[in-house]
């Protein structure tokens, strides 16, 4: 029959959006951080200053570096677009980012997961950072119009909080993905809309800190000082393969997986009844869940 001649074409490739934050992600510390150190601005001095921007709440979490940049005086007059191209090349980043954005790519039959990082450090910073290594087209950082002279002048849009989530229903809108197709991994409070959104159109969130912002919200956390780390949960949750094939599969990729502990940290704060209100014990207990690689 003419049906048995025809060969069958290649399974059609699942195509999802794998989205990073950057600071302490892809990151081993904050760009507020190294640029406070590089002007000549103590840290504690700026680190003072953006616990006071989140406590009040009068920008997105995780925005308080681009509000600094805008409106406080010292960071005003001493950060010029340079500075921040500067601070991507100082910022110490997690081992294997191109191998990550590489593999996702192309690496894992089947499957292409286009990688994205969505941040609210300037987007000069992440690009600097990455270069070479994540196309600048695929990087969403805060972005700032500057006068002739190289100062800040203006914000075009930044891309915090509830930013995200406006950047990525965007790339969904443009990939015509669905809304489960998404993956997104982050490390703190400026990570918890859009992990929220996510989760609720079933894709899948990943934290990379143990911080709680974003650890009781994620579906997987992953703890590594390689970016490649995240690798696990995708291939396990969205892909569906057994472990003894992912190690294979970072072996065959050059990465020895070493250790593979999975433990689930359960939180309680405990307080005396009404009689003993001197005491209160924190106790912390581990069961299967989080992924340590
Ligand atoms: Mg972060």
């Amino acid at each position: 029959m003419l049906t048995n001649l025809i060969i069958m074409a290649d399974k059609p490739l699942k195509r999802y959006i794998f989205a990073s934050d950057f600071d302490n992600t892809l990151t081993f510390n904050d760009s507020g951080y190294v640029l406070s150190e590089l002007v000549g601005i103590p840290t504690e001095e700026f680190e003072r200053k953006a616990t006071g921007m989140a406590k009040i709440n009068l920008v997105q979490q995780g925005a308080e570096l681009a509000y600094l940049l805008l409106h406080d005086p010292e960071f005003k007059a001493k950060v010029r677009k340079e500075q921040l191209r500067e601070v991507g090349k100082r910022i110490r980043l997690k081992g294997e980012i191109k191998l990550l954005y590489q593999i996702l790519k192309n690496g894992i039959d089947g499957y292409e997961f286009d990688f994205y990082v969505l941040s609210a450090a300037p987007v000069e910073v992440i690009q600097s950072a990455l270069e070479g290594i994540v196309p600048p087209d695929h990087i969403f950082g805060t972005e700032f119009l500057y006068t002739p002279t190289g100062e800040i002048d203006t914000i075009v849009r930044a891309t915090a909080g509830y930013g995200k989530v406006a950047v990525l229903d965007r790339l969904v809108e443009k990939h015509v993905a669905g809304p489960d197709h998404v993956i997104y991994t982050g490390d703190g409070s400026s990570d918890i809309h859009v992990m929220l959104h996510i989760n609720a159109r079933d894709g899948l969130t990943i934290a990379v800190s143990e911080s709680r912002d974003v650890s009781q919200i994620a579906k997987r956390t992953v703890l590594s000082t390689s970016a490649l780390a995240v690798l696990a949960p995708i291939l396990e949750e969205v892909a569906g393969w057994e472990r003894y094939r992912i190690r294979g599969f970072f072996e065959a990729n050059g990465m020895l997986l070493q250790e593979w502990e999975r433990v689930r940290t359960d939180w309680l704060t405990l307080r005396p009844t009404a009689e003993d209100k001197s005491a209160q014990v924190e106790v912390i207990s581990t069961r299967p869940q989080q992924t340590l690689v």
